[in-house]
């Protein structure tokens, strides 16, 4: 879609990656990856360092050949096509800038590959200065700019030639927080206004979830979910993205009873009721929870279900709440907001809404799933 709310054209309906697999000796970077990506989408790779990011998006730049597997945009095989003739736009993590050309020229430099007339060339390059407010800077070099300015400039000569995709690889990571902030914002801008079809690189998940239209989460070279961001940060498939998407609290506990929708677990003096659909009907589970969704009771508030008892440890004052640290009778630590100021040795009720609590069984051998994601991240199999 447009801005102004029409569909917009785009250079093709699916860009489709079929069992794409990229091996390094032995070792599996990635494998068998299958995604759909539909045209004007602008989709995130998430996942933690070494779970395989950037060489999916190094073999759709053509950058790698796949080892096994296929890319097609339509019915037209990419993965076969040189790197330079598939038309796609990318955007570094180091900007990869030409020092000694103007910004104009940077940003034009695609456009002269491609032999578009002078005036033509003019045109454009001022409109893609124009989209990331750098046309005041035209005539200067890269080196002559700060860091977010150079990332624009990137941005521009990626998308000046309006590419068929666009990949960018972590491009605010070496920019301080604010100005990554503010760059997360202009690149939406940009999406929405050219709607060129984008896949983005990173392993922030805040970022993944604010910019993209879907998110792949890929760990270990294996992707574990594919959804939009309100159903991956709401109903992660694994404690494995729960875990990597911030759902910090887990606890280790046992099905008591089941209904049609919802899941009582039980656990030493922990007893928690889970609602909502797909949820484990018996055995050893790991209930897991943000923090944000955990919070502090007050003395005076009247007595409900899903209550945790636990001492507080650790409080930071975070502006609208407070950061909570506490241990349960059972030893498992939580993280839980509170409203109002609490203190360390102090014992607190915690309250979760059961549409909040999400239940997954416990994984096989071990049950700390930092470690597990840990592995995966490092390439081993989960
Ligand atoms: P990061 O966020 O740290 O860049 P990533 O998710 O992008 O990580 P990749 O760069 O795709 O991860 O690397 C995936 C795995 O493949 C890593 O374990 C890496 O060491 C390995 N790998 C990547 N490129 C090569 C290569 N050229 N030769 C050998 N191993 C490689």
């Amino acid at each position: 879609m447009s801005s102004d709310g029409n569909p917009r054209q785009t250079a093709f309906e699916e860009l489709v990656l079929d069992g794409l697999t990229r091996t390094f000796g032995s070792y599996t970077a990635v494998d068998g990856l299958n995604a759909t990506i539909r045209g004007g989408e602008f989709v995130a790779l998430l996942g933690p360092s070494g779970c395989g990011k950037s060489t999916v998006l190094n073999l759709l730049a053509g950058l790698l050949e796949p080892t096994s597997g296929s890319i097609w945009l339509d019915d037209e095989r990419v993965d076969i096509v040189q790197s330079e003739k598939r038309d796609f736009g990318m955007v570094f993590q180091n900007y990869a800038l030409f020092p000694h050309l103007t910004v104009a020229d940077n940003v034009g430099f695609g456009l002269a590959v491609r032999k578009v007339a002078k005036p033509e060339r003019r045109r454009r390059v001022r409109e893609a200065l124009e989209l990331v407010q750098l046309v005041d800077q035209a005539d200067k070099r890269p080196a002559q700019l700060s860091g977010g300015q150079q990332q624009r400039v990137a941005i521009a000569r990626a998308v000046v030639t309006e590419p068929r995709l666009v990949l960018m690889d972590e491009p605010l990571s070496n920019l301080d927080a604010k100005l990554r902030l503010d760059m997360r914002t202009e690149i939406r801008l940009l999406h929405q206004k050219l709607g060129l079809t984008t896949v983005y690189v990173t392993h922030d998940q805040q970022e993944a979830l604010s910019l993209a239209d879907r998110l792949i989460v890929l760990l270990g070279g294996v992707v574990q979910q594919i959804g939009t961001p309100q159903e991956i940060y709401q109903h992660p498939q694994s404690p494995y993205v729960a875990a990597f998407v911030g759902y910090r609290n887990r606890l280790p506990l046992t099905v008591a009873d089941t209904r049609s929708d919802t899941t009582r677990v039980r656990g030493g003096d922990v007893e928690l009721l889970a609602a909502g659909a797909e949820l484990p009907q018996h055995g050893e589970v790991v209930a897991m929870m943000r923090a944000e969704d955990l919070t502090v009771t007050s003395a005076d508030s009247p007595r409900g279900p899903n209550r945790i008892s636990m001492t507080v440890r650790v409080v930071e004052y975070q502006g609208n709440h407070y950061a909570v640290e506490g241990r349960t009778a059972s030893g498992s630590i939580l993280h839980a907001h509170s409203t109002f100021p609490v203190r360390p040795g102090e014992d607190v009720t915690v309250a979760v809404d059961p549409e909040r609590l999400r239940l997954y069984a416990a994984p096989d051998g071990t049950d700390d799933i930092d470690d597990q994601v840990a592995l995966a991240a490092e390439g081993q199999r989960i």
